[in-house]
């Protein structure tokens, strides 16, 4: 697609916007259930895009892809009617006898820009929001995914009209063309380095943008919880989708007596989860192409490897792997791993902790495992962080009714259930 084609399209994304055809909240939620009936019907069809693109299991597409987008419409079907209702404001002493209201409406045309790692989710959640706000939607999916951007193709095309969605298919070229057209918002998900190219290009027209991005997310222990439990809940948030997860544990931080005893159980919990080898075992993807295959290949060079370390690139297979203090200098301690290797510090002091999560400022997660409740709100308080759990991982993100989204480094914005109308929406305040 060329900028002049670019800049055709967005004209009749924002001349169909201007019919209203799309605002009745009526039309939005029937929209919104014949793209659940579609949805339903292609299941199969989109499990199968995801193993094409990441081997993805079908269990692991299905809890993490599918339902949290069947939840997403019908969270909007069951609430856009409340959430999109003028709202009225007590009034104030100053104006008085004026009647207040917050007006909401859409902000018009949007620009999604989506990655590989949940291409399903990642893509849909945000979109259905888009719409059921109002909105219209140019969706330029990953082109490292291409399997599951053609089912999304089929499926918005036999849902919308494309005038109110349309998928453009490309590479980062075509996503630098499409940010070279003036939006009314743009949405991107994806790594901190293209958030800020995003960004500087939303600042030519001063649009105002989502920022989805990753980081660092500390996981930290200090050994008053199950061992096990502890284990267990760190290997499948790790794990899941080979570790290609924005908000996965990206490292551990253990109370140093600890130390040995975490690192069995993760090791027992890693078999108990995908066998002793993984290459065989049907619960556990690969690597999304060869390009993040080889950087995480790199990772491991000259690292004390205490488990795993198997690879295949053939099959982009990379084996679960577990990283004794991997030295702060490294490759795979400077960046963020996004893949199946989990290093492990230990330390004494809670000023250690400190430091070394001060040294990856604002990750997009942060985890915790204590039952010492000072020592946990000590993490919670002094960090600040996209979002994150106690004596879990991951889990956060399911719950729609807790906003997701980073802060500085991981990302400005946040969206899920009301958070997503609140994002699309402009509150026009009115007297
Ligand atoms: P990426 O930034 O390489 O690509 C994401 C999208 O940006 C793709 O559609 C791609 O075509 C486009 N893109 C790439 N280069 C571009 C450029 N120069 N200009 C404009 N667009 C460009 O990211 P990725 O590798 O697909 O995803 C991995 C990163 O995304 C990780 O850092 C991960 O933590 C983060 N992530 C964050 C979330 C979140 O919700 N916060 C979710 C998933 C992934």
């Amino acid at each position: 697609m060329n900028s002049s084609m670019i800049t055709k399209l967005k004209e009749e994304h924002y001349r169909f916007f201007k019919t209203h055809k799309n605002q009745p909240i009526k039309v939005r939620i029937q929209y919104l259930k014949k793209l659940k009936i579609v949805l339903e019907e292609k299941e199969l069809e989109i499990y199968d895009a995801l193993y094409e693109d990441l081997k993805k299991p079908v269990f692991e597409s299905f809890a993490s892809e599918f339902l949290m987008v069947l939840k997403e419409i019908d969270s909007f079907t069951k609430n856009i009617k409340e959430w999109a209702a003028p709202k009225k404001v007590s009034g104030s002493l100053l104006n008085f006898p004026s009647q207040d209201f917050l007006l909401y409406e859409p902000y018009g045309t949007i620009l999604m820009i989506s990655p590989w790692n949940y291409p399903f989710q990642l893509a849909m959640v945000p979109l259905i929001g888009a719409i059921a706000t109002g909105n219209t939607v140019v969706l330029k999916p990953s082109e490292s995914a291409p399997n599951t951007s053609k089912v999304l193709i089929e499926i918005l095309g036999l849902v919308f009209p494309q005038e109110w969605v349309s998928v453009v298919e490309g590479d980062a070229k075509i996503a630098q063309a499409l940010l070279k057209v003036q939006w009314d918002y743009i949405f991107y998900t994806g790594s901190t380095q293209v958030g800020k190219i995003v960004a500087k290009a939303a600042a030519e027209f001063l649009t105002p943008t989502t920022l989805e991005l990753g980081g660092k997310s500390p996981c930290i222990v200090d050994g008053t919880t199950p061992i096990e439990k502890t284990a267990r809940r760190i290997v499948w948030g790790k794990f899941l989708n080979c570790g290609q997860t924005c908000i996965a544990p990206d490292y551990v931080l253990v109370k140093s007596e600890f130390k040995t005893s975490l690192i069995t159980a993760i090791i027992e919990e890693i078999e108990k989860a995908f066998g002793k080898n993984a290459q065989k075992s049907d619960d556990y993807g690969r690597i999304i192409h060869e390009k993040h295959f080889k950087k995480l290949e790199a990772d491991l060079k000259n690292q004390k490897i205490i488990y795993g370390g198997s690879i295949d690139k053939k099959e982009l297979y990379f084996g679960p792997t577990v990283i004794d203090s991997p030295p702060m200098n490294s490759s795979l301690i400077q960046d963020e791993i996004f893949g199946p290797i989990l290093p492990i510090y230990s330390y004494d002091d809670f000023r250690e902790v400190d430091e070394i999560i001060e040294k990856y400022k604002n990750p997009l997660a942060l985890y915790i495992f204590t039952k010492n409740i000072t020592f946990g709100e000590k993490f919670l308080h002094r960090h600040s962080f996209g979002g994150g759990a106690v004596n879990d991982t991951v889990v956060h993100i399911i719950n729609d009714g807790l906003p997701f989204g980073g802060i500085g480094n991981s990302g400005m914005g946040k969206y899920h259930g009301e958070s997503t109308f609140n994002t699309f929406s402009h509150f026009k305040p009115v007297s």
